[in-house]
């Protein structure tokens, strides 16, 4: 074997030996008095080592890199991210020895740069957000590899199995009431997630139906009404990771079987009942999925049915700390959030 393909094969075992000591993300039940006989779970995939579900996205990217033959040694890497998946490809870079660039809007929050930078990532600042992917295929022009978030997240994982977040889930229920469940509520960024459950659903031959939940207004509710690949986002949100300003390659509107909007405010004060159902904060995505969960089980309430919701704690809160978990910021947005908000979620 030439030193090329030896050097794959090490990088592969790298990333094969972090899965093996990586243990799976726990799967939280919450008992919700106000809904009896319908349970409610999350997938905590802020536990992962990087802090979010873009964990499985970047080991699946950088596979997909090197399977393909696109990733060589000391190559250096480049992705178009402001957010959770930078820094899971920087956390993977560094274990791969290999450069890492982010290419970022100059807006991006401080605190996100900073987590890069100190995983040895390197931020290049853009001005105008519309400029990333241009910026990231000069990188790549410029002999990096490109790792591609939102043209190959739909593909680079696999959708048949393979402890995906799919089979991953449905297993943790095995034991449980409702083990098939009634609905399972995601949310859309690159559409990867979406894209994987819709497709195990089918391939497994289960009834359980797929909800995405978006941002009022965003692509990928605009897109799903239409079908129309060129859905762009009439509305603006301030949650982040999902709620994309337009349709992605990734968005796969055909395993979808329904889309619930949730207005930001609603999202903030469901991230907020998290934190009182849940001792911890998660981000504000976690927040719409959660409001999405609540709106699926009222429905189901009404109807008389039982059965289980389950859902995904996208990422950690502490990365909001400054925007949706300050006050001003989010009255800045013309956000006013009531303290007391169990009750009105
Ligand atoms: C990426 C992301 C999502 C959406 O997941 P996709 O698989 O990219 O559609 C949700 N929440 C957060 C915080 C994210 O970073």
């Amino acid at each position: 074997m030439n030193a090329a393909r030896r050097w794959v094969r090490d990088a592969v075992a790298a990333l094969e030996r972090e899965a093996a000591r990586s243990a799976d993300t726990h799967l939280l039940h919450v008992a919700l008095p106000t809904h009896p006989g319908i349970d409610v779970y999350f997938k905590d995939e802020s536990s992962h080592p990087s802090g979010s579900l873009k964990h499985r996205l970047a080991r699946s990217l950088f596979l997909y890199a090197l399977c393909n033959g696109r990733l060589q040694a000391g190559q250096r890497v480049v992705d178009a991210s402001s957010g959770s998946t930078a820094i899971s490809e920087a956390w993977f870079a560094r274990l791969l020895g290999l450069e890492f660039t982010a290419v970022m809007p100059a807006c991006t929050a401080p605190g996100k740069i900073r987590v890069v930078e100190r995983l040895g990532g390197r931020c290049d600042l853009v001005d105008d957000p519309a400029d990333v992917y241009a910026r990231a295929r000069a990188h790549s022009d410029d002999g990096a590899c490109h790792l591609d978030q939102f043209g190959l997240a739909e593909r680079a994982t696999d959708w048949r199995g393979n402890n995906n977040i799919a089979e991953s889930l449905l297993s943790q229920l095995a034991r449980e009431h409702h083990p098939v469940p009634t609905w399972i509520v995601c949310g859309a960024g690159t559409g990867g997630t979406s894209a994987t459950i819709g497709r195990y659903l089918r391939y497994r031959g289960l009834d359980t139906r797929l909800c995405v939940a978006e941002p009022t207004g965003r692509a990928f509710a605009i897109g799903w009404a239409s079908r129309g690949s060129d859905a762009r986002a009439t509305r603006p949100t301030v949650i982040e990771g999902i709620g994309r300003p337009h349709a992605e390659p990734g968005f796969l509107y055909d395993v979808v079987d329904r889309v619930v909007e949730i207005d930001d405010a609603r999202s903030i004060r469901a991230m907020r009942h998290l934190e009182e159902l849940l001792g911890q904060r998660y981000g504000g995505s976690s927040g719409t999925n959660f409001a999405a969960c609540l709106q699926l089980a009222d429905e189901m309430r009404a109807a008389g049915t039982r059965g289980s919701v389950v859902s995904l704690l996208c990422d950690r809160g502490e990365r909001y700390a400054q925007t949706l978990y300050s006050p001003a910021c989010l009255r800045a947005h013309g956000l006013d959030i009531a303290d007391d908000v169990a009750e009105t979620v």
